[in-house]
C-alpha cells in the first residue's frame, strides 16, 4: 500500500544508553544493508544481528545490534528493521541521516502507527491508545491506554454496531420485500425496548468514558471558603502527605492549579481559590469571576469552613457563595476545619441534607485520609469499575449516537411508526460508532488523528 520506506528515531532524543532507529517498508532491510557490515539480506524474521554501521569509506560509525522483523508479523505489517545504537544524540542523528541518504524517507509523526492501521493491524481506537500510552502522565492513564491498545473499546462497541446492523438489514428487507415471509416483520413492540436498551448502553459507556477522561487529565478539585478558614493549610497538608512538589503549570489553561497529588493511581489537581483572590478590590472582582469560572469547570468542590463558625451557626457570605456553587451540578464536600480547636465533638455534623461533611485539622492531620477517599468517591471513581479510553472525539461520537437513537425512538412513538426514518437514524448511529473504531472514517479525520503522534511511532 505504501511505496516508500520510512525511518525515524523511535526513542526520545536525549543522551542515554541506547537509541533505536526504526525503518518500515519494503526496502527496510536493503537500505540497512547499505550501511551495515554484515550480510542481513537473507536474515530470518525476528532475529538480532551484531555488527557495525559503516560509512562510505567503510569506517565504523557505531557498534550496533540490528533487529529484523519481516512482514507480516510486525507492528506495521511491513518489513521492519530496528537499529539499536549507542544513545548519544549526535550518533543517533548521524545514523538516521545515513539511513535517509541510503533511501529511506523521514517518517511523519504517527506514520508507523498509521501504517499499522491501514494494514488492518490495529483499529483507530487502538491507534489512538498508542498515542495515549506515549502521553500517559500517570498510572491510571497508562492502564487505560493499554486497555485501549488491547481493543477494549472495540470489544465494547462492536456488539452494539452488529446489533444495529442486524436490525437495519431486517427493516430494509421488511420494507423492500414485504412479501418475503421468512424474515420476521418488526414492530414497534420489538423495536422500542431494543432502542431503549441501546440508549441505556450508550449512557453507561458515556459515563465510563467521561470518568476515564477525567482521570486522564486528573480530577480538578477546587478549594473554596472564607479567608482564614485554612484553605492554604489544607492544601499544603494534602501536598505534604503526598510529598508532592507544588507545581506551577504556567502558560496552560490550568494555570490556577496549585499542586497535584496522587491518591493511589489517581491524580487530583488542586486549585486553591485563595490564590485567585488578591487584596486589591479590582483584583478581588477578577478573582471572583475566575472563581466562578473555575467552579463551573471543577470536577469536585471542597468547601472549607472553620468548625467554630459552624458551631456558632454563622450565616455569612459563604452562604451566598454556596448558593452560587450549588447551582452547578458538581459534587461538593464540606470540610469543617480546625477540629483540633474545639473540645467537644459537634453533634449532627453528618447532616445528610448538606451533603458530605468531613471534619479535619490541617494541623494534626485528622480527617485527611477520610477526605481523600471521599474525594475519589465523589469524583465517580471506583477501582472496581472498568474505565474506557476517552477522547473528545469519542464523546462527541457517543453523544451523536445518543441523539440519533432518541430521534429513532421518536419515530416509533408517533401514532404511525415510520420505520424507514427509524432505520435511517440507526444507520447514522452505527456510522458514528464506526468512526470511533475507524471503520468508517474519512482521510481528513485520519490525517488529523495521526498527526498528533510523535515521530517514530
Ligand atoms: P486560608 O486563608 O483559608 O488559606 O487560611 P490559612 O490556611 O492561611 O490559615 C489561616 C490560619 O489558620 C493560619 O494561621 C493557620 O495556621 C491556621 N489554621 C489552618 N488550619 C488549621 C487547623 O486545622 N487547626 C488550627 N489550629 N489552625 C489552623
Amino acid at each position: 500500500m505504501f511505496e516508500n520506506t520510512i525511518a525515524a528515531i523511535s526513542t526520545s532524543l536525549q543522551d542515554g544508553a541506547i537509541s533505536i532507529i526504526r525503518l518500515s517498508g519494503d526496502q527496510a532491510i536493503e537500505i540497512t544493508q547499505k550501511i551495515f557490515d554484515r550480510n542481513i539480506m537473507n536474515a530470518k524474521s525476528h532475529t538480532i544481528h551484531y555488527g557495525f554501521i559503516i560509512d562510505q569509506d567503510k569506517n565504523p560509525v557505531d557498534e550496533v545490534l540490528i533487529s529484523i522483523f519481516r512482514a507480516p508479523k510486525t507492528y506495521t505489517r511491513e518489513d521492519i528493521v530496528e537499529i539499536n545504537c549507542h544513545g548519544g544524540t549526535f550518533i543517533t542523528r548521524k545514523i538516521l541521516s545515513m539511513v535517509l541518504s541510503a533511501g529511506a524517507d523521514l517518517a511523519k509523526p504517527g506514520e508507523f502507527t498509521q501504517r499499522a492501521f491501514y494494514h488492518g493491524r490495529i483499529d483507530l481506537s487502538q491507534a489512538e491508545a498508542v498515542q495515549d500510552m506515549i502521553e500517559a502522565s500517570n498510572n491510571t492513564a497508562a492502564t487505560m491506554a493499554i486497555h485501549g491498545i488491547k481493543g477494549s473499546v472495540k470489544k465494547l462497541l462492536q456488539p452494539l454496531i452488529d446489533d444495529l446492523m442486524d436490525i437495519i438489514a431486517q427493516i430494509e428487507v421488511n420494507i423492500d420485500y414485504p412479501e418475503y415471509e421468512d424474515v420476521e416483520q418488526l414492530t414497534t413492540n420489538d423495536l422500542l425496548p431494543k432502542t431503549n436498551d441501546w440508549l441505556e448502553k450508550i449512557d453507561h459507556i458515556l459515563s465510563r468514558v467521561q470518568t476515564g477522561q477525567m482521570l486522564k487529565k486528573g480530577i480538578d478539585t477546587i478549594i473554596v471558603g472564607k479567608p482564614n478558614v485554612g484553605k492554604s493549610s489544607l492544601l499544603n497538608a494534602l501536598l505534604e502527605e503526598d510529598k508532592a512538589i507544588v507545581t506551577d503549570i504556567a502558560g496552560t489553561t490550568r494555570d490556577l492549579v496549585e499542586g497535584q497529588i496522587h491518591i493511589g493511581s489517581v491524580q487530583l489537581n488542586l486549585i486553591d481559590t485563595a490564590g485567585i483572590r488578591k487584596s486589591n478590590d479590582k483584583i478581588e472582582q477578577i478573582g471572583i469571576e475566575r472563581t466562578k469560572q473555575e467552579i463551573s469547570k471543577a470536577d469536585v468542590i471542597l468547601e472549607i469552613r472553620d468548625i467554630r463558625d459552624q458551631q456558632n451557626k454563622n450565616k455569612d457570605s459563604m452562604q451566598t457563595a454556596l448558593k452560587m456553587i450549588k447551582g452547578k451540578d458538581v459534587p461538593i464536600i464540606t470540610v469543617l476545619n480546625k477540629v483540633d480547636l474545639i473540645s467537644t465533638p459537634l453533634p449532627n455534623t453528618k447532616d445528610v441534607s448538606r451533603g458530605t461533611i468531613i471534619e479535619t485539622s490541617a494541623v494534626t492531620g485528622k480527617g485527611m485520609q477520610e477526605l481523600k477517599s471521599e474525594l475519589l468517591k465523589l469524583a465517580g471513581f471506583s477501582e472496581n469499575q472498568s474505565i474506557y479510553m476517552a477522547r473528545e472525539r469519542h464523546i462527541h461520537n457517543l453523544l451523536n449516537v445518543k441523539e440519533s437513537l432518541k430521534r429513532a425512538a421518536s419515530y416509533l412513538n408517533s401514532t404511525s411508526p415510520q420505520l424507514e426514518l427509524f432505520a435511517e437514524e440507526l444507520r447514522g448511529a452505527s456510522d458514528e460508532l464506526g468512526e470511533i473504531t475507524g471503520k468508517i472514517s474519512s482521510d481528513d479525520l485520519l490525517g488529523k488523528i495521526f498527526s498528533g503522534f510523535c515521530i517514530g511511532k
